[in-house]
């Protein structure tokens, strides 16, 4: 029985401390396996599986919003964070857990650090769990606080930095050709937070070169942060090549299959940011999750995990077929009359080509590989685009990506229609672009079904 008296507490922070020790052993041995053993198999161990007493092949869900305390001084030290606990699920999870942990170790796979991950409700949650606290007005002169982000990234992040951010006294400086790193470096001053990138970016193809902007981010003490959602860690680990965050809509490819909205924040152990204190910056993603995250509750349901869980198990395999597709596609799209011009990282003639292949590889493999999405250019008005896109047959018309089945949009009327033609130009995304993100499908049906629908312009 709990007395609150300090041996009490005490014996549970030791028991805690020892539990701690085994999983760290664990998860050393973990980090040594190939990917997709990570991705299948993840922190679940036959132990585990046998000490939850029914010895189930796959992560159970959890889906209980809080755990039982053996008395009180197991609670009080599970309420100060002093023993690894579930506690209430707003904060931890066993389900989601096991979801964090894989995705971790597959975003900081190959990489001489270590990292920690959080999941969230979305992949919007993600960008603005991760952002905010590197914003936090430190007695600044509160007009002088900014951030510098590439300018081609999804919808809702230009919206987020551009006006959400604003309302909060950040102001978000573009880098229109993040390619080129002179714009980057132009625009870092004494009062940048932090550099963002979305790579490649949705739906433009925008990439850059993530080694010389994470050293520019350095050399100021602030962070990096990618957007790596359409890479996926199956062809690029940011952390890898000097980033600090990685930020996921997991409601992506990585969960292929449609069924979720999610997101992640994976971040580097002992990441750069002269703006927090050191113990922030030992394990960013932990205590984002164990304060802000807590307050906020932005939190992912054990059942998105388990679905995530199950999806991100055959990632590689995916992403290698997905991207063998569209390949396919983009070429038969940019010898076709009716298309202008098709922005795809794998064509070689594409002017990020030769940048893109340097970072982006199927992982265990190590052949380019450049992912399922790409944009291209109707030759003709926007009313020719409509049609084209009105008589598509089996592609998907919908506001998504990342899935098993293909899907297409017009990213000026839909995705990117809130940041205003002024945010579009800014971004490079015409009336007449199509973005495609290529499914499973057999490659020639799709290729027919766009060969059909472009005889109609
Ligand atoms: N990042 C990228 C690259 C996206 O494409 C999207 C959504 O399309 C997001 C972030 C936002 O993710 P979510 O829809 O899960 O909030």
């Amino acid at each position: 029985m709990g007395d609150g008296s300090s041996s009490g507490v005490q014996r549970y922070v030791e028991q805690g401390a020892k539990w701690l020790e085994r999983r760290k052993a664990y998860r050393d041995s973990v980090r040594k396996l190939h990917f997709d053993t990570i991705a299948v198999h993840g922190m679940y161990s036959l132990d585990e599986a046998f000490a939850g007493g029914q010895g189930g092949i796959i992560e159970p869900i959890f889906p209980a919003t809080s755990q039982a305390y053996r008395d009180s001084d197991e609670m009080e030290a599970a309420l100060s964070y002093q023993i690894p606990t579930w506690c209430y699920s707003r904060i931890h999870n066993p389900t989601v857990f096991y979801l964090e942990e894989t995705l971790a170790l597959l975003e900081s796979y190959g990489c001489d650090c270590n990292a920690s991950a959080l999941c969230t409700s979305s992949g919007m949650a993600a960008i603005k769990q991760a952002v905010e606290p590197l914003l936090a007005n430190q007695g600044d002169a509160a007009e002088r606080i900014n951030f510098v982000s590439a300018a081609q990234v999804y919808g809702g992040t230009f919206q987020l930095f551009n006006v959400r951010m604003a309302e909060r006294g950040a102001k978000v400086r573009w880098v229109t050709e993040p390619w080129h790193m002179d714009e980057w470096q132009e625009l870092v001053d004494d009062d940048t937070r932090f550099l963002y990138a979305e790579m490649p970016s949705n739906p433009q193809q925008a990439f850059c070169d993530v080694r010389a902007v994470a050293d520019v981010a350095h050399r100021h003490g602030i962070p990096f942060i990618v957007d790596s959602t359409i890479a996926t860690p199956a062809l690029m680990r940011p952390l890898e090549h000097g980033a600090d965050i990685v930020v996921h809509s997991l409601s992506k490819t990585a969960g292929a299959g449609g069924c979720t909205i999610s997101g992640g924040i994976v971040a580097r152990h002992g990441l750069v940011s002269r703006h927090l204190p050191p113990e922030v910056q030992a394990d960013y993603a932990t205590w984002l999750k164990l304060w802000p995250f807590r307050d906020s509750g932005p939190c992912m349901s054990p059942y998105t995990a388990f679905i995530l869980l199950n999806e991100i198990r055959t990632l590689r395999l995916k992403m290698e077929q997905l991207s063998a597709n569209t390949v396919k596609v983009a070429e038969f799209l940019s010898h076709h009359p009716k298309v202008e011009r098709v922005d795809y990282l794998g064509l070689p003639n594409h002017r990020l080509h030769d940048l893109a292949t340097r970072y982006m590889r199927l992982v265990d493999d190590g052949s380019p590989v450049y992912g399922h999405l790409m944009s291209f250019v109707i030759a003709g008005t926007p009313a020719d685009a409509r049609r084209f896109f009105d008589g598509l047959q089996r592609i998907v018309r919908a506001t998504d990506l990342g899935r098993i089945k293909s899907v297409a949009t017009i990213p000026a009327i839909s995705t990117h229609q809130q940041q205003g033609e002024e945010g579009r130009k800014l971004a490079g995304i015409p009336l007449t672009m199509v973005r495609l993100c290529v499914g499973g499908e057999h490659p020639d049906d799709t290729i027919a079904d766009l060969d059909q629908a472009l005889a109609r312009i």
